[in-house]
């Protein structure tokens, strides 16, 4: 009888490792079709000066719309672009793709709008990142300026000399460079001062409790400190509350992205919301932190 239940057990584990192993299976090989089939997509997420409530740029966040599926998030399908390779060719259409719409952005007049770009950590051991992006911004004619590389303090770690060496190279061709998801990794500050990096984003974690945990607040607080000693400007990410909003503007945080004025958007729509000339209230009226239109 106990050996019977052990069997159960152990077939119905049997069941689950291949089924998954089968959905992994299935899943390679559809995001192996995706791009040649057109499935991928950029969304864009707005980010605001603090100082204007002016949108002065987005963040290109890659989607996947799988057939009788939808929209698939990024978090389930780039881990596995990452571990078959295919990243290096997704990542590629992402910044021709992400570089092309930047440049059509800048007709809506105003000070010039940048675009964010994510990179992943087999990306830059694979190949050479800065080449590739210097051919999206030369096919595009984008001003290289308004280009913007995010790396996470995990692709510096992995090999430090040469991310640095890539990212002097980048700000050499004037393109720039963002920390991202600043805080979850374990950089030592000696390394942040070695980084040629322009901006620090503020991870989502220490923004989603800094009006109510002060270990949170004192992180962001030191962060922004740091950040400007350092020379670099800071973004706060996943700003979803008037309340996170005031606190970062007291700090001097330059600006934010987050629900609170827009979730990523189609291409579309985000230039829709240029042409509306959308932009979040400032100075006394900033507190109300909603989008209005001029
Ligand atoms: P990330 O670069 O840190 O992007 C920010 C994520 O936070 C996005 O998730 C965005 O939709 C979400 N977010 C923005 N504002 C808020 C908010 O107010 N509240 C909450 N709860 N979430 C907010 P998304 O689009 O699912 O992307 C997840 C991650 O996938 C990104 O994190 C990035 O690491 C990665 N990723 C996205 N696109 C690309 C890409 O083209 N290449 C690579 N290598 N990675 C990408
Ligand atoms: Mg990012
Ligand atoms: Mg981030
Ligand atoms: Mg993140």
């Amino acid at each position: 009888r106990r050996r019977g239940t052990a069997d159960a057990s152990y077939c119905f584990y049997a069941g689950e490792m291949a089924n998954s192993s089968l959905r992994r299976f299935d899943l390679d090989a559809a995001l192996r079709r995706a791009l040649d089939r057109g499935e991928f997509l950029l969304h864009y997420q707005p980010q605001v000066d603090l100082a204007s409530g002016e949108v002065i740029g987005a963040e290109a966040l890659l989607r996947w719309n799988r057939p009788g599926v939808g929209l698939v998030s990024p978090l389930e399908f780039i881990p596995v672009l990452e571990s078959n390779g295919l990243i290096g060719a997704v990542g590629e259409w992402v910044l021709d793709e992400a570089c092309r719409s930047c440049r059509d952005w800048q007709e809506f007049g105003g000070a010039p709008l940048r675009v964010g770009v994510n990179l992943s950590a087999r990306q830059f051991r694979d190949g050479d990142v800065g080449a590739v992006a210097r051919h999206a911004i030369d096919r595009s004619g984008l001003d290289p300026r308004l280009l913007e590389l995010e790396l996470t303090e995990s692709i510096v770690l992995q090999d430090a000399d040469s991310v640095i060496r890539c990212l002097r190279e980048l700000r050499s061709d004037g393109i720039g460079t963002a920390l991202d998801d600043f805080g979850t990794g374990y950089s030592s500050l000696s390394y942040l001062q070695r980084l040629p990096v322009d901006r620090i984003k503020i991870d989502r974690s220490f923004v989603t409790d800094l009006t109510s945990n002060p270990n949170s607040s004192a992180i962001a607080r030191a962060v922004v400190g740091m950040t400007h000693s350092l020379g670099m400007t800071a973004i706060a990410e996943g700003v979803e509350t008037e309340g996170q909003l005031g606190y970062l503007r007291g700090l001097g945080c330059e600006a934010m992205q987050g629900y609170l004025f827009s979730p990523p958007l189609p291409g579309d729509a985000f230039v829709n919301l240029l042409r509306d000339g959308c932009r979040m209230a400032s100075g006394d009226a900033a507190t109300e932190g909603k989008r209005i239109l001029l």
